[in-house]
């Protein structure tokens, strides 16, 4: 980790995405869908923006979240992110080390809006009622709260590899008592379907392109991305980016993550080319909400208030 924050701190720009990146964006779906995609909101926060971004500004902080997107269809119910487990000190005890300092330090200072349950219930669905739950990647303060629910979680082999490799010892980036606790009810994405925006492979949740997952590697090894058509609003659309960048202004300006942030990134260079993309992404279609999982303000933008 500490060799990871100095060569990261000397790394200052994100690098042309080239024409190669530059793919079509895929048509609209003609399937009519009966999904409800609601903002759950499971705690608030405060994130220095120096951090979040490499030129961001060292006494401004802007609003945080921690959030989650609901699907709700006569098809399944699906929950996309839980924030941190409800007794996230209890499972950070063993966590060691300056790893274990910065990640204490991030899981501390968050205010509690709501537990998954307690949100999942507001929006009309008993945790009972998921058919699953995907994390963004399986980082605690993502995948954490989806482990209070019970329920199977669906994610990518490189993301279970990695909880594997954790439980055996020989890895880090999941906490250990969460590696223990997702591999016996994790069930593997396959990567089945063909190019969504300028990533090459994906998987369409509900078959009729409403909600579009697809590998966004980087920041973990098993990270995904899901680009979202709202059917109650048409022409709308959203791309959660889980923590690829952590403000809204790494796509907006092509930045990197402050030091800090991207000591967290699994592979930086390849994170790198996912900020590249997104900022490609942005100047073609500014009307798509890309949503960095902790950027309230990118969500309020998007949905106004919490809620479906
Ligand atoms: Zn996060």
């Amino acid at each position: 980790m500490l060799l990871s924050l100095l060569v990261v701190a000397c790394v200052h720009h994100i690098p042309d995405p080239g024409a190669a990146a530059a793919g079509a964006v895929d048509p609209e779906p003609s399937a009519t869908s009966d999904v409800t995609v609601c903002w759950l909101e499971f705690a608030t926060g405060s994130l220095p923006h120096g951090t979040a971004v490499a030129h961001g500004a060292l006494h401004k902080n802007v609003d945080s979240t921690q959030s989650g997107l609901l699907f709700k269809s006569s098809l399944g119910n699906w929950l996309v992110d839980g924030g941190q487990a409800a007794d996230v000190k209890a499972e950070l005890k063993d966590v060691k080390g300056l790893a274990g300092l910065f990640i204490h330090q991030a899981a501390a200072g968050w205010t509690v809006e709501a537990t998954p349950a307690q949100a999942l219930l507001r929006a009309g669905v008993a945790a009972g009622q998921l058919t699953g739950v995907i994390p963004t990647h399986a980082h605690f303060d993502h995948l954490g709260g989806l482990l209070d629910l019970g329920v199977p979680v669906l994610l990518p082999q490189a993301e279970i590899d990695l909880a594997q490799a954790v439980v055996a010892g020989s890895g880090f980036g999941v906490l250990p008592r969460e590696a223990a606790a997702l591999l016996p009810r994790a069930k593997p994405l396959a990567w089945t379907g063909g190019p969504v925006l300028y990533w090459d492979r994906s998987y369409d949740l509900y078959g009729d392109g409403t909600v579009v997952l697809f590998p966004l590697p980087g920041h973990t090894p098993g990270s995904l991305g899901v680009r979202v058509r709202v059917p109650s609003r048409p022409g709308t659309e959203l791309l959660l980016v889980g923590d690829t960048v952590w403000v809204r202004e790494g796509y907006e300006q092509r930045e990197p993550k402050g030091w800090l942030a991207a000591g967290f990134d699994a592979d930086g260079d390849v994170n790198d080319s996912q900020i590249a993309k997104l900022w490609q992404l942005h100047q073609a279609r500014p009307d798509l909400h890309i949503l960095p999982a902790h950027d309230r303000r990118a969500w309020a933008e998007a949905f106004g208030v919490p809620g479906c």
